[in-house]
């Protein structure tokens, strides 16, 4: 524990006295503890693609100059690594944001089950791409809950598509949407947005801190899947933001479902 130890010079009725106010101020040496290791991995992030820009410039500008093949490949990669940098900067602004907003609960009526409908043809060409089957099990018609429909669909694809990204191909991508009153027996007034998938699952050491930023797995894997770590700290966010809960619930070789409860009023 860091204490903050201040003195003052107070009038007592038997003369002058001192007060000393003793102030616990572990929290805030924490907090600036993470802002310092936040930035450090950012910089580190950043610094990476960075450099393999620069060297394939270097390499393109000298002894590459002539050479057409090499030409192609180097602008291949530096493209990967430009959008590897641009995605980046993509969820970090996301991230600065839904904290920012964290305190004000988004009170305007969306439809969950269009907004999931949306999301999944727009993700269908990336699974089929991917080898993977991706099927929803919704509500017919609407069902409207207080939400931020822009964030909501973040959480969505963020959650989807690391479905798809960690699954091999031949795995099934499931989407479901439970709404109250399938869930009487659980006694809640949410409705559950779970994202199912048949995947590698993940070792249940790791999911505690699996929302954390820049937490991977595996890094090397996931900068390969063009990830950034930041995934899911920021579904986190948008999650408290909304009042939800999340879940996590996997097992090696078994696959993985996060759920997320959301209030519906
Ligand atoms: P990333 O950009 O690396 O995907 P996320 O914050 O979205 O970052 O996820 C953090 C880590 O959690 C990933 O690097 C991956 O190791 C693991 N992960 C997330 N979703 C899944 C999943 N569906 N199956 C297996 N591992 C997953």
């Amino acid at each position: 524990t860091t204490w903050n130890v201040s003195s003052r010079l107070v009038a007592l009725e038997k003369g002058p006295g001192v007060m000393l106010t003793f102030q616990d101020v572990s929290h805030l040496e924490q907090a600036s503890q993470m802002r310092r290791d936040f930035v450090a991995n950012v910089s580190h992030e950043l610094r990476t693609p960075l450099t393999a820009l620069l060297g394939f410039i270097e390499t393109l500008k000298g002894p590459a100059r002539n050479d057409e093949g090499a030409r192609d490949r180097f602008l291949t990669i530096m493209e990967a690594e430009a959008g590897r940098m641009e995605r980046l900067v993509g969820d970090l602004l996301s991230l600065s944001r839904v904290e920012a907003e964290e305190r004000v609960r988004p009170l305007n009526p969306l439809d969950l089950p269009g907004l999931v409908r949306s999301v999944v043809s727009g993700l269908a060409p990336l699974a089929e791409e991917a080898g993977i089957t991706l099927l929803t099990d919704l509500p017919e018609g609407t069902l409207e809950i207080p939400g931020d429909p822009d964030q909501l669909r973040q959480v969505l694809v963020n959650l989807t598509e690391n479905a798809v990204k960690y699954s091999g191909k031949g795995a099934e991508v499931r989407i479901r949407l439970d709404p109250p009153s399938y869930r009487k027996r659980l006694r809640t007034d949410g409705i559950e947005l779970s994202v199912t998938d048949t995947g590698p699952g993940i070792d249940p050491i790791h999911i505690p801190r699996l929302t954390e930023r820049f937490y991977r797995v595996d890094t090397h894997r996931s900068r390969e899947k063009g990830g950034t770590g930041l995934g899911l700290a920021i579904v986190k966010h948008i999650v408290n933001r909304h009042r939800g809960r999340m879940r996590i619930e996997s097992a090696p070789g078994k696959g993985t479902t996060f759920s997320v409860v959301l209030p519906v009023r």
